[in-house]
């Protein structure tokens, strides 16, 4: 089958020097530092044969993610942009569903109990945590010590066919009634990035009671989804901050309540104005620039009479924030950083909801076949106005 698949060059920068879990000339925590020179080709692979708790998918629908754009995407001296785990060569893909081919004896679909039959449709977490170290044990799989990514560092499914433990898997069953079979497997790819707003505003947010406003700072696909499940969760104001016209747009159609552009208006003082001076409850950070929206943030919890705020980070940035202690002494307010999209039920609860309705399929603006995806995943690194680009491998 064809896959398409990441290759770069193992060529460290000067004085890096190997962390205690990197493998030399294959696996790393730190890509950035160490990965250069990246291409992508269309290579031909053996099928995956499952093993006994592995299903064999085929993969129905798979969405570019930004960091797919950013493993392919060099600085000046030709290393890739994404700080993370990765292992090259790799097919890349990481936001996906697809259709039970074959299943393995202990492949258990947690939903009926049975072990996953061929035609079942399913999704997949994209981090695979190890169930047995600390983290793992104390029940925080996002920050498993032994961590597994599928489209980072092991192959994913930007393929026909790729396979997958079933202890990552969801069932897409709740779907099939109410979407019918195409928006299923839609849907399906957009769990994973919702399932990473929901783990931010939600789990590590602490979600609000109805009738509270938030503001999320920046509208890609999860600060869009966010805007989702807030409004789902009972906010009576969801405002977005974004700069691009288009996805100020897209947010409103799907759960924000009023946009801002942040070139135009002064952040804060049009939050305080929208909430008649109340503030936002969850202020999520979705932008990557925390250093540059911090002086906003920080405004409206101190001038707005919502307490106990809480500041969610959840774009990645290694970025120094200039943070003011008595503004969140008085105002009772939190900072918290959110990683991944597993556990606490968030895989099974995003599906709920979209089974009872909440349709994020307008962020995918764009679906593309297999021989499109690098093109496309180029594409990317200059396009603000497509927001979620989508591969049908079929
Ligand atoms: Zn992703
Ligand atoms: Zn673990």
């Amino acid at each position: 089958m064809r896959a398409v698949t990441l290759f770069a060059e193992w060529s460290p920068k000067p004085g890096y020097k190997l962390g205690s879990k990197d493998i030399e000339g294959k696996l790393t925590y730190l890509g950035s530092k160490v990965w250069r020179n990246p291409r992508i080709e269309m290579v031909d692979k053996p099928e995956p044969v499952p093993g006994p708790t592995e299903v064999l998918l085929r993969v129905k629908a798979c969405g570019i993610c930004g960091s797919d754009v950013h493993m392919y995407q060099t600085d000046d001296q030709g290393y890739i942009y994404y700080p993370g785990l990765t292992a090259f060569p790799c097919t890349l893909g990481h936001e996906f569903s697809g259709t039970v081919v074959a299943a393995g004896e202990q492949a258990i679909n947690k939903i009926t109990g049975q072990r996953y039959k061929a035609g079942e449709a399913v999704c997949s977490e994209e981090m695979m945590w190890c169930a047995q170290c600390r983290p793992c044990a104390d029940g925080y799989p996002n920050h498993c010590e032994r961590l597994q990514e599928i489209g980072f560092s092991v192959d994913g499914a930007y393929a026909k066919y790729m396979k997958m433990d079933a202890r990552y898997l969801w069932s897409l069953d709740p779907l099939r009634e109410i979407y019918g079979e195409e928006k299923m497997y839609l849907l399906g790819s957009l769990v994973e990035p919702t399932s990473v707003a929901y783990n931010a505003v939600i789990e590590r947010g602490g979600g609000i009671r109805a009738g509270e406003h938030v503001l999320i700072m920046g509208s890609g696909p999860v600060g869009i989804a966010a805007c989702s499940v807030l409004r789902r969760s009972g906010a009576s104001r969801v405002i977005i901050s974004e700069p691009s016209k288009s996805r100020r747009d897209m947010a409103l159609a799907m759960g924000a309540t009023d946009a801002i552009d942040p070139t135009g208006v002064n952040v804060a003082e049009a939050v305080l104005d929208i909430t008649k001076g109340m503030g936002a409850k969850i202020i999520l950070e979705a932008t990557g620039l925390p250093s540059v929206v911090w002086p906003d943030i920080e405004k409206i919890i101190w001038e707005g009479r919502q307490l106990n705020a809480t500041v969610v980070l959840v774009a990645r940035a290694d970025d120094k924030i200039p943070m003011n202690g008595e503004v969140f002494q008085v105002r009772r307010a939190n900072v918290v950083g959110a990683q991944g999209h597993s556990g606490h039920g968030t895989f099974p609860n995003v599906i709920s909801c979209m089974a009872s309705g909440m349709d994020v399929t307008p962020l995918i603006t764009k679906k593309i076949t297999l021989d499109q995806t690098e093109e496309h995943i180029k594409l990317l690194q200059t396009n603000r106005e497509q927001v979620k680009i989508t591969v049908l491998p079929e």
